[in-house]
């Protein structure tokens, strides 16, 4: 098979469904972004939206904005919206605190409803934030509580067993972009009596998620990434709407009280999901979140993988065929049904190698110890930018242009 040529790409963007949404976003000229995965970029009317709560909600509306402009209600409007992009019921999704916090709370959650059990399942390659999250709760419950890592996704079925108490995966990995059967891993999960916790990190607004169909017990996820909520947005949680009466969790803030403005003394938790708050929520950078999410409402999910699938499928061929011998060996599954909406390579020299190419204006990211990581969001990503993208990086390889001492000093964030 050859990859295809730029005008056969071209003809492609012409044609595209979703190219209209482009134009909704801020980017900067001359940078082909494929680090959507990690921050998504800056929506026009984000910019807008953040400055009309500043100056008119905040400046002129003063404490009164809290009622008026909605603020105190952001956490259930915002993950309603949010809800709506993963198959969630309705009042099943709020949006508060960050990804490993919600973590905890939905852990601590998961553990009350299977007090007899000991053991919570995870990857060894899961993002290490959500590992760290377990050893910091079984620690503090000190129950005697084991934290069982597999290794590969097939192993899953042994890890089970009458101890299991959950099993908590990253829908799509961060490392890798594998995809996990969400509903065959959440039947099996609860055919050994365990829930299933899931991460949609890499899910939310990146691929379809039917948390619903699937019978997931709790999730959470990110604001950032593929939600494009802008650097540190708030991260959401999910509790499945059977366990919302039972399910308990330990961050008891005045937010999670039946009637915070009450200011009695004693902890009531308040009803349905509202009860994985905790305190009062980051007005300016929920509005931001709010507002980047309304550009979902037109986009049809179906579309959006069919164009995400293409696009990686696109940029695999043509990095296999252009970049042949160059040192690279794909580390995503080739099976697109097993892959998210992203691609990585190992290369020996990863990391100058993506600072060179950060450096032309193709900006992936990189993940320790060889991994160079390229995102894909159709919502703004052409496919003339997966072929131009590919030539910036078949020149560094070929040029070893990477292999400047400028390309090997490790920035604090890769
Ligand atoms: C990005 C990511 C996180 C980030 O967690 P924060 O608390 O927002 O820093 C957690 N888990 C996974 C799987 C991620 O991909």
């Amino acid at each position: 098979m050859t990859a295809p040529d730029r005008s056969a790409l071209a003809a492609r963007d012409a044609t595209d469904p979703l190219a209209r949404f482009r134009e909704f976003f801020e980017l900067p000229e001359g940078v082909i972004y494929l680090d959507g995965n990690s921050l998504g970029p800056l929506p026009r009317i984000v910019r807008e939206r953040v400055a009309k709560c500043v100056s008119e909600e905040w400046g002129d509306g003063l404490i009164r904005s809290w009622n008026d402009a909605g603020w105190v209600e952001l956490p259930e409007t915002v993950g309603g919206k949010i809800g709506k992009l993963i198959g969630a019921e309705p009042e099943s999704v709020v949006a508060t605190d960050s990804t490993s916090v919600n973590l905890f709370k939905v852990l601590s959650a998961a553990l009350v409803l299977r007090p007899e059990r000991k053991i919570v399942v995870s990857e060894k390659s899961n993002f290490p934030t959500d590992l760290y999250m377990v050893e910091g709760l079984k620690e503090l419950l000190g129950k005697g509580h084991e934290l069982r890592l597999i290794e590969n996704p097939s192993e899953l079925p042994g890890a089970l067993g009458p101890n299991v108490a959950a099993v908590m995966l990253t829908h799509v990995n961060y490392r890798s972009g594998y995809m996990h059967d969400m509903a065959a891993v959440t039947r099996a999960v609860h055919g050994a009596g365990a829930l299933a916790i899931w991460d949609l990190a890499h899910s939310a607004g990146a691929v379809p998620v039917d948390l619903s169909g699937a019978k997931a017990d709790f999730a959470v996820g990110c604001g950032y990434k593929y939600l494009n909520g802008g650097p540190g947005a708030p991260a959401f949680a999910y509790v499945a709407p059977r366990h919302q009466d039972e399910a308990r969790q330990p961050l008891t803030g005045w937010f999670s009280h039946k009637a915070p403005f009450a200011f009695d003394h004693r902890f009531e938790a308040t009803d349905g999901i509202k009860r994985f708050l905790c305190g009062t929520p980051p007005v300016l950078a929920m509005t931001a979140l709010d507002a980047a999410l309304d550009l979902w409402a037109e986009v049809d999910m179906a579309a959006l993988r069919e164009k995400s699938v293409a696009l990686t499928e696109c940029f695999i061929e043509l990095v296999e065929e252009r970049c042949a011998g160059l040192g690279l060996t794909l580390a995503s599954p080739r099976d697109a049904a097993r892959r998210g909406s992203q691609v990585s390579f190992a290369h020996e020299n990863g990391y100058p190698v993506m600072q060179a190419l950060i450096a032309r204006g193709v900006i992936g990211d990189f993940r320790a110890p060889d991994l160079l990581r390229f995102g894909f969001t159709p919502l703004y990503t052409r496919f003339t930018d997966v072929f131009d993208a590919v030539g910036h990086l078949e020149e560094i390889l070929r040029t070893r242009s990477w292999d400047r001492p400028e390309f090997h000093a490790r920035a604090a964030v890769t």
